[in-house]
């Protein structure tokens, strides 16, 4: 969904030859001039040319780039032990009592991972050994992940590939599809795609959803629109697995999780990127009957998932969100960065949509006869970089802007950003 995302033989300069003949043809750089990064502060990176950028895209190091206490942890476990998962290590048994303490009592076994790639893909064997079924119900822009398995219930990953007959894409939850009426346009697509797979002769096993819809175009409101749907979903034999890899961790400043600000409780809830402020480490977490299942028939083991290196760094975010009240300053920063890009929207037809919860807010940007943008989302996109901010697009179109801080953000940064997007916009 990186609209702007580097291609061979465009701007190319040595390190980004070095990068590509590295990782493969296939992979992309961010930005059609690539920039080589040397460090990274707060909510600032740094450029091997000096330059300052203000991160609005990169929520792994949610707490803020090289926080000294994630850093600290990380070194001090490193220094005294690091090994699989198949011993008893305090560091771990403490991070996982730490993490179940901020989600519903019934979702009391953690699985531990590298990656929301991998959390989902298990989430996904987990709810159709639980439930019997095999459907898959998701949006028809979401991303969940890269495994084999994630990538068939990830419509925008598949490119040019096609769904299989257990997964079934509705429209995401917008005003673009539903106009005014969200939440029944939405409860209506959930419900037609469960009469589907009974025509399919298809059983459900579970509706997932990243509970913000982030790459659907960040679609945050009405708050509580989730709660039918998955009551519905339930009633047809079916679990909710939350997505939580994006909206997590207080991210969206009302809630610690995204599912909670629609009032239900996941069957299954996954997560990843922020969890160890950069960190690889992700996790399931699931309920013990859910389990069940899964476990007599496969059983699971990870050689790095949970391992006590990740367990500290972990803890160390779970303490520096609550000391540093992050989630509270997601909700007031946020605000009032909403606020200064509304105000900035006002006066500009192309800016057609502001819209968000805490420090996830997406702008959608279209042509003069209202026609989402991509061509344009590129070009300010890079006017942005000219500003010293990185930021990038998601949605259907590519012409959202996804504003994605640390959630360590000042208002003086927040106001910094408003005025790059406003002087981006005067060209
Ligand atoms: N779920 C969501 C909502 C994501 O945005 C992503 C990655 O962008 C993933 C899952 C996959 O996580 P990972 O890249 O850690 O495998």
């Amino acid at each position: 969904l990186d609209m702007n995302a580097y291609r061979p033989g465009d701007g190319q300069s040595r390190p980004v030859e070095r990068r590509l003949a590295n990782l493969g043809a296939a992979s992309v750089l961010f930005y059609r001039q690539p920039i080589e990064m040397v460090g990274a502060e707060g909510a600032w990176m740094i450029a091997k040319d000096g330059t300052r950028y203000l991160d609005f895209y990169n929520n792994v190091p949610s707490v803020g780039h090289s926080h000294p206490r994630v850093v600290e942890a990380v070194s001090r476990q490193i220094a005294q032990l690091n090994t699989n998962t198949r011993y008893i290590v305090s560091v771990v048994d403490d991070y996982l009592e730490a993490l179940k303490a901020l989600l519903p009592p019934e979702l009391s076994n953690v699985m531990m991972t590298c990656s929301g790639s991998e959390a989902n893909d298990l989430a996904i064997r987990v709810a159709r050994a639980a439930t019997g079924g095999t459907g898959i119900i998701v949006t028809e822009t979401a991303y969940h992940g890269n495994t084999a398995l994630v990538t068939e219930v990830s419509p925008s990953a598949l490119k040019r590939g096609s769904l299989p007959e257990t997964v079934i894409a509705i429209p995401p939850p917008g005003a673009a599809h539903f106009g005014e009426d969200i939440a029944g346009g939405f409860r209506a697509s959930v419900e037609a795609a469960l009469a589907e797979f009974g025509r399919r002769g298809i059983r459900p096993a579970a509706f997932l959803a990243d509970s913000i819809f982030s790459s659907d175009g960040i679609l945050a409101d009405p708050p509580g629109f989730l709660a039918p749907v998955v009551e519905a979903v339930r009633a047809a034999g079916g679990l909710f697995i939350a997505d939580e890899v994006q909206p997590g961790f207080g991210r969206t400043g009302d809630a610690f999780w995204g599912y909670e600000r629609h009032g239900v409780t996941p069957d299954i809830v996954t997560m990843g990127k922020p969890m160890g402020n950069g960190f690889p480490m992700a996790a399931m977490v699931a309920r013990p009957d859910h389990l069940e299942q899964f476990c007599a028939d496969v059983g699971y083991f990870n050689t790095f998932g949970g391992n006590p290196v990740a367990a500290a760094a972990g803890h160390a975010v779970l303490d520096v969100i609550r000391e540093e009240g992050l989630q509270e300053n997601a909700r007031e920063t946020g605000a009032h960065l909403l606020a200064g890009l509304r105000q900035v929207a006002e006066g500009d037809a192309r800016v057609t949509d502001v819209r968000g919860a805490g420090l996830f807010i997406g702008i959608d940007l279209a042509e003069e006869t209202g026609r989402p943008d991509p061509a344009f989302t590129v070009q300010l996109i890079d006017a942005m970089r000219a500003h010293k901010v990185l930021i990038g697009a998601a949605g259907r179109y590519g012409a959202t802007l996804k504003v994605r801080p640390p959630l360590c953000l000042t208002r003086e940064e927040a106001e910094r950003f408003v005025e790059a997007f406003r002087a981006a916009l005067a060209g």
